[in-house]
């Protein structure tokens, strides 16, 4: 593991931070962030700011604005104004702003990775090879039907639903507003957005950007904020629709809050994937998958493969492989591009998770840590595995969202799927095997939204994503991710 490199903060008017190695980029934070309401960055009527922090170093990064009730009122009226002229624009009109918004992004993406990785803690090279090209994708993608939402939905005349509120996680910041902006400009509705309080400065960024693609005022309006800013959006009376990815818990809340109205919802939710390895599988490449599954973005992931379970007959093998490959994994600085597992979000979390632990411990789980010390400051977590567990451990049956892999073992493929489907969740899977017709009779019974064979974490913006049971209702990103969007006559 390597050592936590220390960053360079200049504490005058503004916050400037080390480029990372490799690059001469100087990434010039504001010292205090405002919300965006009608196309300019505007003062919360709350008087109101919070701190996002650096979770790396334990500094505070920049104030974020809270935006109160009647922040967030000005914000549903200004988007309300400004779906009477967006409804009324051509889709080809609606497209040539959402191509250039991923145009700006492409052209920008280094100071978006640096920012994703300094305010979430993830590491750079994953901000800069999956987060942001895949952010920039999802805008070229829905640009691409903004103008063909008819032939998406052949007689079913879709119309845009009007205002929508959409709700994002700390994990993911950029990505997340993507998935969600992305398909509602195309369908024709304006948004408001509240990103999570400890990432929300990508969100914001993103805001400037708009403004230089020109997005007429008040189509995206961002407002920052804790769970309460989140929860007036939620019930405010003009708001047509919510769009939420978060925590299944706060997923129900929202669910009562708005039952018995006409809105309509998209629920992204938490999940506990079972990743399977057989027998038959390419053991290498499968071991990757393990790792990509569990430690990819420290596990902060809601498809992440938190649960393995691996055949008796390669278990030997797979866990010696798989040890020998964690003893490699650097943690660390998330902005050196070598570092494979950042720093844990926030303090918060690196809580949950550590209790965890603790609980899977105490249930008289074997733990293996790889060697290797942490850097001293800031919130960190080992790359984690327990073996000897049972269903019933909280580690292998609640969401963990961190570095921590429950491992179980089967005998037969009936086994399996039983165990793999014990679980109030249902968002995604991974399957290992060299026969297709194992991987097709797997895929077929897994009760889960995404099943990946031979593969982990791979995500496309023409790609529905989403989950069934306690994980959630409808999908993002495909032409499944639009109609969510839309009424149809
Ligand atoms: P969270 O539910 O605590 O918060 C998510 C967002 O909801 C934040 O912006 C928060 O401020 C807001 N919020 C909190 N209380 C609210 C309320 N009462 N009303 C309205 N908004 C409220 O989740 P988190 O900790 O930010 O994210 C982690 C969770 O998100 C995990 O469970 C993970 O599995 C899930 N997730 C799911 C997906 C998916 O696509 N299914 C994707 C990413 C994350």
């Amino acid at each position: 593991m390597t050592k936590k490199k220390e960053i360079a903060i200049d504490l005058n008017s503004t916050w400037e931070f080390a480029p990372a190695p490799e690059s001469t980029a100087h990434i010039k934070l504001k010292k205090k962030y405002d919300l965006f309401i009608n196309g300019k960055f505007v003062k919360p009527k709350s008087g109101k700011y919070f701190k996002t922090i650096n979770p790396t170093t334990e500094e505070t990064l920049a104030e974020v604005a809270e935006a109160g009730q009647e922040d967030v009122d000005l914000a549903v009226k200004s988007a309300r104004t400004a779906y009477k002229e967006w409804s009324k624009l051509t889709g080809k009109e609606r497209g040539k702003y959402i191509f250039r918004i991923a145009r700006l992004m492409q052209e920008r993406a280094r100071e978006f990775a640096v920012i994703e990785a300094l305010d979430g803690g993830k590491p750079i090279r994953e901000a800069r090879d999956i987060d942001v090209p895949l952010a920039a994708a999802h805008f070229f993608y829905y640009a691409g039907w903004a103008d063909k939402l008819e032939y998406a939905f052949p007689n079913r005349k879709p119309k845009s639903l009007g205002v929508v509120a959409q709700i994002t996680p700390w994990k993911f910041p950029m990505l997340m507003v993507a998935w969600k902006i992305a398909p509602a400009l195309a369908a024709g509705n304006t948004v408001v957005l509240k990103p999570a309080e400890t990432t929300s400065l990508t969100a914001l960024k993103l805001a400037e950007l708009f403004k230089d693609a020109g997005l007429p005022d008040g189509v995206v309006n961002i407002v920052t904020g804790y769970g309460k800013t989140g929860a007036m959006m939620v019930e405010h009376p003009d708001i047509n629709k919510v769009a939420f990815t978060g925590s299944t818990g706060v997923g129900k809340i929202i669910m009562k809050a708005i039952a018995g109205t006409s809105k309509k919802s998209t629920m992204e939710l938490g999940g506990k994937a079972a990743n399977i390895i057989f027998e038959d599988a390419p053991i290498d490449q499968a071991v990757e998958g393990i790792i990509n599954g569990i430690f990819f973005n420290q596990g902060h992931v809601c498809c992440a493969g938190s649960r393995l379970f691996i055949q008796e007959s390669v278990y030997d093998l797979v866990m010696r492989k798989l040890k020998d490959r964690m003893e490699n994994l650097v943690v660390g600085d998330p902005l050196d591009k070598n570092t494979d597992v950042g720093a844990i979000n926030s303090k918060k979390q690196l809580d949950v998770i550590d209790n965890y632990i603790k609980s899977g411990i105490a249930e008289g789980c074997e733990i293996y840590q790889p060697e290797g010390s942490l850097p001293k400051k800031g919130y960190w977590c080992k790359p984690t595995l327990f073996t000897n567990v049972a269903q019933s451990n909280k580690i292998a049956s609640e969401e963990i969202f961190g570095p921590v892999l429950a491992i179980q073992t089967f005998r037969t493929v009936a086994e399996v799927i039983a165990k793999a489907n014990n679980t109030p969740y249902g968002l995604s899977a991974g399957i290992w095997s060299d026969k297709g017709s194992k991987v097709f009779n797997m895929t077929s019974k897994m009760r889960a939204g995404v099943v990946w064979a031979n593969t982990y974490n791979k995500f496309d913006p023409t790609s529905p994503f989403g989950g069934y049971k306690e994980s959630g209702h409808g999908r993002e990103g495909g032409v499944q991710g639009l109609e969510p969007y839309l009424k149809f006559e």
